[in-house]
């Protein structure tokens, strides 16, 4: 993430200092956070042996909803992937809902000693990547078939695998995905979907006001809205009066609920016309920027008052579905 300041360490420190009964599922999940965070460095010498880039944003089909890397052919990924999967695959072996599926997830990443079945696995290894940014669900439930892993264990896997991946493609464009990105032009990226990849946002900031040190003067007032992926951890700016899921826009359509002492910028945004709610922290009123992927965890007690209001998360993930 481009304004990232804390670390995955940091944030969950800062996280448990005020939610210390966060800290079964936060220390459960520290390694495989660190580990996602740090993969995208590690990565990016392997990207560029291939010919994998990120497209450059055609602002025709960013218009039609097309993020940047639907329909696009994703050869010559395998190789990154197996070896995000040689960091990530050990941690699963250490989380429950994967634990018992190891044998399966571990020969979807293994290179077979015989060429043609080798070659089978690489391009059932680019299938699923496609498939995963093109939700396609028979190809997803194909892959969990032949794994002999049920479908939604697969895809918690493969989102930490792929995850990092892509999120090295971003920051090996010119420019990564700073403010200056292109869906971040005005009105380039209309959407409460990736414009990179297509997923749904995990948690949205709202930011600080910018200073130019050099001339000492205010830039930007801030809270300007952010939604941050919830695969990619592509950042971009979104209008706040706007619901991310069913893209309705006006004066009554969002809500905010927040708690009612130390909320520290921390809340729920939900539609009023779709229930759809996602997490969402004021930067303006805390001090210090998370780790989003965390932070996003870290707000599982707004998770469960959303939910008792009968509210649907916009990405349901392990933490936030009961
Ligand atoms: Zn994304
Ligand atoms: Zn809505």
């Amino acid at each position: 993430m481009a304004l990232s300041c804390q670390s995955v360490e940091e944030t969950i420190a800062g996280i448990l200092a005020r939610r210390p009964v966060l800290g079964p599922v936060l220390n459960m999940f520290a390694p495989l956070l660190t580990a996602r965070a740090a993969l995208p460095q590690t990565l990016r010498p392997l990207l560029e042996e291939t010919t994998l880039r990120l497209p450059e944003m055609d602002r025709e089909r960013a218009a039609q909803g097309f993020p940047l890397l639907a329909e696009q052919p994703l050869t010559g990924i395998a190789a990154p992937l197996r070896a995000a999967a040689e960091t990530i695959l050990p941690l699963l072996e250490a989380q429950t809902v994967t634990r018992p599926h190891m044998d399966g997830l571990r020969r979807m990443f293994a290179v077979p000693q015989e060429e043609d079945a080798a070659r089978e696995r690489t391009a059932a290894l680019e299938v699923l990547a496609e498939g995963m940014l093109n939700e396609k669900t028979a190809v997803l439930e194909k892959a969990a078939a032949d794994a002999g892993v049920p479908l939604p264990v697969l895809l918690f896997a493969f989102g930490f695998i792929l995850g990092p991946v892509l999120r090295a493609l971003v920051l090996m464009r010119p420019g990564g995905d700073g403010k200056d990105a292109p869906w971040n032009a005005d009105g380039a990226w209309r959407h409460g979907y990736c414009p990179v990849c297509g997923s749904s946002p995990s948690i949205a900031y709202l930011d600080r006001p910018v200073f130019d040190e050099k001339n000492a003067f205010l830039a930007g007032g801030g809270g300007k809205k952010h939604l941050h992926c919830s695969l990619c951890g592509t950042d971009w700016v979104f209008r706040r009066g706007a619901c991310p899921f069913c893209e309705k826009e006006g004066n009554d359509v969002m809500e905010i609920l927040r708690e009612t002492k130390d909320a520290r910028g921390e809340r729920v945004d939900w539609c009023t016309q779709c229930r759809t709610y996602c997490p969402a922290v004021d930067l303006r009123e805390s001090t210090g920027t998370p780790d989003m992927d965390v932070q996003a965890i870290g707000m599982l007690h707004l998770d469960m008052v959303a939910a008792g209001k009968g509210l649907h998360p916009i990405h349901p993930a392990f933490w936030n579905t009961f």
